[in-house]
């Protein structure tokens, strides 16, 4: 560390002195500068003798000897000028990029020894190409990772697994006339591992790891980005074999269109990758690797052979590879030998590799909190409440009759959850606030679904109104409590009828309808007439008016189980899936003939989040 402050010093100080010698060599080098027209004066008056024109900088010497400096407009208007008076001419490239190299050299050392001073990742390893303030190609080991860090992900892994092998064994492929890949694309949602992937790949293959984002590249100013990518590509060929990662490619790569500004300077830049990416031979083995979530965006020039022609999803985990997940990650704390995985797995539907990581961590935090020697299975339950639904509001100041209400409203849900078919399981049901909720009721869907029926969706809007019509039977009042609801089922109905074509009076037809935001253009307008708006509205307000009725007559007709289970809510406030079911199964024994079928289904297994918040507004 010692070490490291004193090498920033005295880069720091050398670079000081540098300035100040180059601002020294400037002042006398640079002449006094003369305004262009009192040049074009002195020309025509045949006063000049010698002119170097560096870019749109002319500097010139007169017939007294003395030096100045100009700038034209238009070099090409004055050479013709030049000639005529027979003024000797020199030009070379324009001087301001020296000055700028030289401007970006001196930033990179004081930002360098800066940096030097105050880091503490320099001892590993890890360090910073700085070029100017916002763009940085991070490089080195950094921490290292391999596959043994991945998992859930076991396809994709096993695609890369002969890249790591072209890495390493590069010169067995050039030998035999292989054309190594340089492009592979990773696509899929935010936290799937995308770029633990590739580090791994680095890892594996003990090669250099260059990683950049995207949006690192986009700047205001025109030919920024695209030298930056050459500046990328630079570094990448000096270490190669290397790895090269560009985050949220999309950023740069996506579809090349008409349209000026900024839409020019990003085309600009994605033509230098173009080039870049065509211009290294494959015998450099440098391998790209770009990460997407957005691949329907991407210009098709960047999928083409040579460029990025390997594409590999990265979708969300499965239940197996949530618990695979878990189990790497529950490697670095300390957990209780009691802990099941799998439950936790089933618990978070939907859960990212990087949530699951944020879970592992929030729930080690807890245990700690707690005084724990080992993470234990309520941690985990209450970390994913705290991550999923946000903090408890244990003192929320609620008064008595709101809180019978939310409990209504919540045995509500429940109940029509509990009594419909296709409907997913209940997992819990809680009066006490938490983040934005007053209360809610929590349903697991089961593993796996992609697809909806129609009984499914038309169920699930009975449940989310079944907050709602409980508090109507009961109170005979309606509250703001159920905002949430309503916009859920709304949206399930509008989509229903407009998505996935399921309605029965406007046919399997699509109708886009919301505003949606396609590379600067928003379409605004649905590409359907006015009367067929009335009607997709009519249609909506029938899908919610129907479900509403039938789960005002469903809830009517076993009234006296939602004060049975209101009244255990208002005494437990969190009740589970297990004491759910004996509210049932005493009521339904109580009622004569009837046999609860639903309890039966408790054994099945649980999967895709789904997780309703029931209530987002107090009631
Ligand atoms: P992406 O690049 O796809 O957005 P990251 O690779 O940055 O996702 O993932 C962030 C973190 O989440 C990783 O550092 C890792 O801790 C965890 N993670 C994500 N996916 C996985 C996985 N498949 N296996 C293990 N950990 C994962
Ligand atoms: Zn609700």
């Amino acid at each position: 560390m010692r070490n490291n402050v004193q090498i920033g010093l005295s880069l720091i100080l050398l670079t000081v002195l540098g300035v100040l010698g180059y601002n020294a060599w400037l002042l006398e080098t640079t002449p006094p500068e003369r305004n262009y027209s009192a040049f074009v004066d002195e020309l025509n008056a045949d006063r000049i003798v010698a002119v170097d024109i560096r870019g749109g900088e002319i500097r010139g010497q007169d017939r007294r000897g003395t030096d100045f400096i100009t700038y034209a407009p238009d070099i090409a208007a004055v050479l013709p000028l030049l000639e005529a008076r027979e003024v000797e001419i020199h030009a070379g490239p324009p001087p301001s990029l020296y000055g700028r190299i030289m401007g970006l050299v001196l930033l990179a050392m004081i930002g360098g020894g800066i940096r030097l001073m105050f880091s503490r990742r320099s001892n590993y390893g890890e360090k910073t190409l700085w070029k100017d303030k916002r763009f940085q190609i991070r490089t080195g080991p950094g921490e290292t990772k391999t596959f043994a860090d991945v998992a859930g992900i076991d396809e994709v892994q096993e695609e890369l697994k002969e890249i790591v092998d072209f890495l390493k064994n590069h010169r067995k492929y050039n030998l035999l006339g292989g054309r190594i890949p340089k492009g592979v694309l990773l696509q899929g949602p935010p936290g799937t591992g995308k770029t633990l992937l590739a580090r791994a790949i680095a890892g594996e293959a003990s090669v250099p790891f260059h990683s950049i984002g995207g949006s690192d590249f986009v700047e205001m100013f025109a030919g920024v980005g695209a030298s930056r990518v050459r500046e990328l590509f630079g570094l990448a060929k000096k270490t190669a074999p290397c790895i090269v990662f560009i985050d949220e490619i999309d950023a740069i790569g996506s579809r090349r269109t008409s349209g000026g500004g900024a839409n020019e300077e990003r085309e600009q830049t994605l033509n230098a990758l173009l080039v870049e990416m065509d211009g290294f031979s494959s015998t450099e083995t440098v391998i790209l690797i770009g990460a997407t979530n957005r691949p329907d965006v991407l210009d098709p020039a960047l999928l083409r052979p040579g460029r990025f022609d390997r594409q590999l999803t990265v979708s969300l985990p499965n239940l197996l590879g949530r618990v695979r997940i878990l189990e790497v990650h529950t490697r670095r704390v300390a957990v209780t030998p009691a802990l099941n995985l799998t439950l936790i797995a089933q618990g978070i539907p939907g859960f990212s590799g990087a949530d699951i990581a944020n879970l592992v961590n929030e729930a080690a935090l807890i245990a700690a909190r707690r005084q724990k020697q080992a993470v234990e299975m309520d941690d985990f339950e209450d970390a994913k409440d705290k991550i999923l639904l946000g903090l408890e509001r244990r003192n929320a100041a609620i008064n008595e009759r709101e809180r019978r209400v939310i409990a209504y409203h919540e045995a509500g849900h429940a109940i029509v959850a509990q009594l419909l078919p296709e409907t997913d399981k209940l997992h819990k049901i809680t009066i006490i606030p938490r983040g934005m909720a007053m209360g809610l009721t929590q349903q697991i869907p089961f593993e796996e679904r992609y697809t909806y029926s129609l009984v499914y969706l038309l169920n699930r809007i009975k449940v989310l109104l079944g907050g709602r019509v409980a508090e109507k039977i009961v109170f005979n009042h309606l509250s703001t409590g159920a905002a949430n609801d309503i916009a859920a089922a709304t949206d399930i109905a509008t989509r229903l009828v407009c998505e996935w074509g399921m309605s029965a009076s406007l046919g399997s037809i699509v109708y886009r309808q919301k505003q949606h935001q396609f590379l600067g253009d928003i379409a605004s307008k649905g590409d359907f007439s006015e009367a067929t708006a009335r009607e997709i509205d009519l249609e909506v307000r029938r899908i919610i008016t129907d479900c509403s009725e039938e789960t005002e007559k469903l809830l009517r007709s076993h009234n006296r189980l939602i004060h049975e289970l209101a009244e255990v809510l208002l005494i437990n406030e969190t009740i589970d899936a297990e004491e759910i079911n004996i509210v049932m199964q005493c009521y339904m024994s109580s009622v004569s003939g009837m046999q609860s079928d639903r309890t039966e289904q408790a054994g099945a297994v649980p999967s895709v989040a789904a997780v309703q918040p029931a209530r987002g507004n107090p009631v």
